[in-house]
């Protein structure tokens, strides 16, 4: 389904975020997982997108496999990282030919091994240069949709590291709508008043697209830590690091003081009228399916 199909479905979007499991018993259980969350109706699922090698692959395969066995609409994230022309075509091909109607078209990360890439051997070097080509792409007719890909882009409440100036980062992100992004999904906050404040300076800078706000609900001390690296500039507010802190060596507790925290800012968002709630999932169902039964979100669907 088209994304603006899905908006005018779904008044607030509630939407799960997965990667592709490395073996086989990875992707069972994810398959068991997203059963799970089928039964939630989100209004779609995301297929994270590796920086390079093998798992590139994976996020194709598992794209067509959940667009084929499973009745949510599926969309894939692509990056320019690591990237040719001639290789983005042929995904898009790929996706077009399966009948997948959206893209979350990003820059993304030079992977980890391949650290000081030389992103002058990538065809696009931003996100924006994806979404024109994307646009281009969709004019050809390729798609049995003739509105072709919809396209969501990436943003930053907090602001992204790489642009340490934040009104340049505005109008960076305003030429990215502009180039024909339909909507936007937010790195993951964990203080609403950031979230907000990043809704009306969108407003100010005439971007008018939705905004679905990226929400994680913390499951581990492990996980935490490890997110701070992997989104880059995420702050933990006092309140949530000494709720965190009191916890000690209770993991369980340190998991129901996530989804508490995670349950709050859903709630408080949702009174704040987002049009869409985005799911940092690790792959797990079982914090967002608490999400849903505290806050009867079932019966928003
Ligand atoms: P861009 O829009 O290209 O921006 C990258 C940086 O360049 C920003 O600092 C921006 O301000 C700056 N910039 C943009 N345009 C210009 C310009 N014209 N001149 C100078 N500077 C400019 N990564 C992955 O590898 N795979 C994934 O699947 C993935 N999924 C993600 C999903 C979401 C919802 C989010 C929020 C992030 C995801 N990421 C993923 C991470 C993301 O790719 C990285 O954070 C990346 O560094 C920025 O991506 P972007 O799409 O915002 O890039």
């Amino acid at each position: 389904m088209h994304i603006d199909d899905i908006f005018e479905k779904h008044p607030t979007t509630f939407s799960f975020e997965f990667f592709p499991p490395k073996t086989e018993t990875g992707a069972q259980q994810l398959f068991e997982t997203i059963r799970q969350i089928e039964a939630l109706s989100p209004a779609f699922v995301d297929v994270t997108y590796g920086a390079g090698g093998a798992t590139r692959d994976l996020t194709h395969d598992l794209v067509l496999r959940l667009h084929s066995e499973s009745d949510v609409a599926t969309i894939p994230h692509l990056t320019t990282v690591c990237q040719r022309e001639d290789e983005i075509r042929d995904i898009l091909e790929t996706y077009a030919r399966a009948g997948i109607n959206n893209i979350l078209a990003l820059g993304g990360d030079p992977p980890r091994n391949k650290s000081g890439w030389d992103r002058s051997q990538d065809t696009f070097r931003y996100a924006t240069n994806l979404v024109e080509y994307i646009k281009r792409f969709n004019a050809e007719g390729v798609h049995s949709d003739s509105r072709g890909f919809g396209i969501g882009v990436a943003a930053y409440p907090e602001g992204h590291p790489a642009t340490p100036n934040r009104l340049k980062e505005m109008d960076y992100l305003k030429s990215k709508v502009d180039a024909g992004a339909d909507y936007i999904v937010t790195q993951l906050f964990f203080d609403n008043g950031d979230f907000y404040d990043f809704r009306e300076r969108c407003e100010f800078a005439g971007i008018n697209i939705p905004i679905l706000a990226g929400l994680m609900p913390i499951t581990s001390l492990g996980g935490m830590i490890r997110m701070a690296d992997l989104a880059g500039g995420t702050r933990y507010p006092a309140a949530l690091l000494r709720a965190v802190d009191r916890c000690g060596d209770d993991d369980d507790a340190v998991k129901r003081v996530g989804i508490h925290w995670a349950t709050q800012q859903c709630l408080q968002l949702l009174e704040h009228d987002v049009r869409g709630v985005h799911f940092y999932t690790l792959n797990h169902s079982d914090a967002t399916r608490q999400i849903y039964e505290t806050l009867a979100l079932t019966h928003m669907t």
